[in-house]
This record gives C-alpha cells, structure tokens and sequence, in this order.
C-alpha cells in the first residue's frame, strides 16, 4: 500500500468541516478539522484526530477543555483561517466560531496514540444550537456545498 494511495482514497471521503479551539487564560488557539465524529450517545462523547504537530494539542491537553464548532455553508474563509491560511477579521467569538450551526463545549476525556496523530476524545458538557442549515462539506480536496 503506497501513501498516495492512502491519501486518494481518503479524498474520497466526504467530511464536515469543524473549527476545534482552546484556550488558558490570555491564550487561545482555534484550528480547521475534518477528522471528527459523534463517538457515543450515553455518555455523549467526540473524537477527533488531532496533528502531534498542531500547536493547538499542548494547549487543549494543558487547559483540559475545549470546542467544536460545526461550520455551515459559506464559512470556507473561516475553514481556510484556521487551517493556517490566515484571512483577515476572522476570530473566535467567545470560545467558538460565530455564525456556527452549532457549537460543542467539551471536557477533555481521553487522549490516545494515533501514529503522527492524537485521538482527542471529549466529553459534551454544552451544546450550543444555531439557526439550522446547510453544513460545509470538504470532498475530494476542495470545499463543497450539499446540492
Ligand atoms: P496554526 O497553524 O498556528 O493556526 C491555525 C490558524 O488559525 C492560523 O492561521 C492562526 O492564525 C489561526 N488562529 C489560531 N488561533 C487563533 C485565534 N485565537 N484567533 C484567530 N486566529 C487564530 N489537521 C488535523 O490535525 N486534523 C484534522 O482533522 C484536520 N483537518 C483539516 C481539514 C481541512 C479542510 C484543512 C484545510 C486542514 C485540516 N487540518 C487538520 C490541518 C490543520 O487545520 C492545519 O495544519 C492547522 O494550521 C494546524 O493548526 P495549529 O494548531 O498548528 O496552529
């Protein structure tokens, strides 16, 4: 099995697009990620693959707390921004992405190896509901609307 492979396969994988953010006093980072799932209903737990490289990781382990905001339709520059490809007057708004369909307030729970990545898993202590609509979707490496 090649790499490249692997990674076209994966692209072939259709994924909502969530803004993962922490923050301990003064500091707080928020970052794009696809690898995100519903984990269990009772306790209501996430998972998420979080990059061993993402600065995020040392401040979500030290703070013990984070969010999950699931992006809608229309919020790419917010996806981009936070992915690291910065776009001007794009910012957290009170722990998590305005504008959301929805928004995660979770206790760190668990971490786990995951080769080059960590497997962060959450417990859902709040969820915060937006109006409803279209998500983001990311599909075969670009972002997509549901059509
Ligand atoms: P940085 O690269 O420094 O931060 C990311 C960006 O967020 C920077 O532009 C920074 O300016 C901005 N930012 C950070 N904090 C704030 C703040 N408080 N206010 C305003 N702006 C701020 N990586 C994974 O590990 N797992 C995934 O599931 C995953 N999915 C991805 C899906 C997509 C569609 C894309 C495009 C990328 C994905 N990535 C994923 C890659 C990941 O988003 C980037 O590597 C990201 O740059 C890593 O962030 P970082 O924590 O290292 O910090």
């Amino acid at each position: 099995m090649t790499g490249e492979a692997f990674k076209e396969a994966l692209s072939r994988f259709a994924a909502g697009v969530t803004v993962v953010a922490a923050r301990l006093g003064e500091e707080e980072r928020g970052m794009t990620a696809t690898a995100f799932m519903s984990l269990s209903l009772d306790p209501p737990l996430v998972a998420l693959g979080i990059s061993e490289k993402a600065k995020l990781l040392p401040l979500l382990e030290r703070s013990g707390a984070f969010t999950v905001s699931l992006l809608r339709e229309g919020q790419e520059r917010v996806a981009d921004h936070f992915a690291g490809r910065t776009a001007p007057g794009v910012a957290l708004v009170e722990g998590r992405v305005e504008g959301a369909l929805a928004a995660l307030w979770c206790r760190l729970e668990a971490l786990h190896p995951g080769g080059d990545h960590r497997l962060v898993v959450g417990r859902v202590e709040r969820v915060e509901l937006f109006p409803p609509g279209p998500p983001l979707v990311y599909w075969a490496r670009g972002y997509r609307r549901l059509v």
